[in-house]
């Protein structure tokens, strides 16, 4: 059976190096905000070429905390993709703002900025584009788009760690962006966990005050905040891991190629090519088929679990059956919805491996 993700493939040092961590927490009698939180946010910070990190209890909240500390709040719209992962913009209705939903493009499954144009009203607050799959959005026309309309610009890195746009990595390139740890992501804590990374001191002042219950020196609450703090032994675990995530990302690079150049079957289509080496960190391999239900049901026989991200894009969600979209439409994310199929591309998968998903895909009629 070729897994989706593989955990048990994971080299004995990094267990053993996770073990001594654990044991150095625990016998340390501190098990919240403490040194090892300080030193994984400072690495974490090193790591995207930011000025601070701070470690919230997961990437959602991450989300949350940073739109809240620039102000953003009832009555302001943000304006988010239609197909991503449902925290994105449940992230938006915590804050008690309202998502405005752009279309994607059907090349990339990203957010489309033309979308975006028509998204935006004289309430539109900030522009939070999803670097979704891995793969991080053309930052300069980001930049561009929200210095011209006068809006934040808030990224969703959950799934892009290590994803960089002309050298420089994703969350950096507006006011913040936010990382999950979930242990599937590309960087795994072994529960919950997530980052909010900023270059603004004021920003990281104000987040890691609403993370702390709004808490700006003990007992004295100048924000009614959330409880969202990342813990030590998932700090300390995160800072053994974060020394594995620059050869597992070069790994999955390299899947993404192979798959890229394997996979020759006329009736799946494959995703434009990342316009950079390092602009896609491939947290998922996603192709596209007309005839998904029977792919998967081939893939399945032939021992290869393969997911769909994401089956439901949010218009369709309760929660968003509402929610103000672009007016020509969410054609794309409908039909992206409709087709795509995630193919396994964890950091463990061997050649041999590979090599069989492409063959097997290639045999489907
Ligand atoms: C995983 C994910 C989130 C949420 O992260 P959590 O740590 O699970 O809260 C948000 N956005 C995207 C795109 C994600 O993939």
């Amino acid at each position: 059976m070729i897994l989706f993700n593989d955990f048990n493939k994971e080299p004995e040092e990094l267990v053993r190096r996770e073990l001594a961590a654990s044991e150095r927490v625990l016998r340390s009698g501190s098990f919240i905000l403490g040194t090892e939180v300080r030193r994984f946010e400072s690495s974490w910070a090193q790591t995207c070429g930011s000025a601070h990190a701070i470690g919230t209890g997961n990437g959602m909240d991450a989300l949350e905390i940073g739109l809240r500390a620039l102000g953003i709040g009832p009555g302001d719209e943000v304006v988010a993709p239609a197909l991503t992962a449902f925290p994105t913009v449940l992230a938006i209705l915590r804050a008690g703002a309202l998502p405005v939903l752009a279309d994607i493009n059907e090349q990339t499954g990203l957010m489309d900025l033309k979308s975006v144009e028509r998204c935006i009203s004289d309430r539109t607050k900030a522009l939070l584009p999803v670097h979704l799959f891995g793969r991080i959005l053309n930052m300069e026309d980001c930049q561009e788009l929200c210095r011209s309309h006068e809006i934040h610009l808030v990224e969703d890195c959950a799934q892009a760690h290590l994803a960089s746009w002309n050298g420089r990595q994703a969350g950096t390139f507006g006011d913040f962006g936010a990382y999950s740890f979930y242990p599937t992501k590309n960087l795994g804590a072994r529960g919950d966990a997530g980052a909010l990374v900023t270059n603004s001191p004021e920003l990281a002042a104000l987040a890691s005050e609403l993370r702390h219950y709004g808490q700006r020196e003990s007992y004295r609450h100048d924000n009614a905040g959330l409880n969202s703090r990342l813990d030590e032994l998932q700090a300390a675990i995160l800072s053994e891991r974060l020394s594995f995530l620059e050869d597992w990302t070069s790994r999955r690079r390299d899947i993404g190629e192979k798959y890229c150049e394997m996979i020759l079957n006329e009736q799946i289509k494959l995703l434009s090519k990342p316009l950079q080496p390092s602009s896609h960190s491939y947290h998922l391999f996603v192709i596209l088929s007309e005839k998904r239900n029977a792919l998967m049901e081939h893939l399945k026989r032939n021992g290869i679990v393969s997911l769909i991200h994401y089956p439901i894009p949010i218009h369709h969600q309760p929660p968003c059956r509402e929610v103000r979209r672009d007016p020509v439409g969410l054609m794309n994310a409908e039909s992206f919805a409709g087709r795509c199929i995630s193919l396994p591309c964890h950091p463990f998968l061997t050649d041999a491996e590979i090599e069989r998903i492409a063959e097997v895909i290639n045999a489907f009629r």
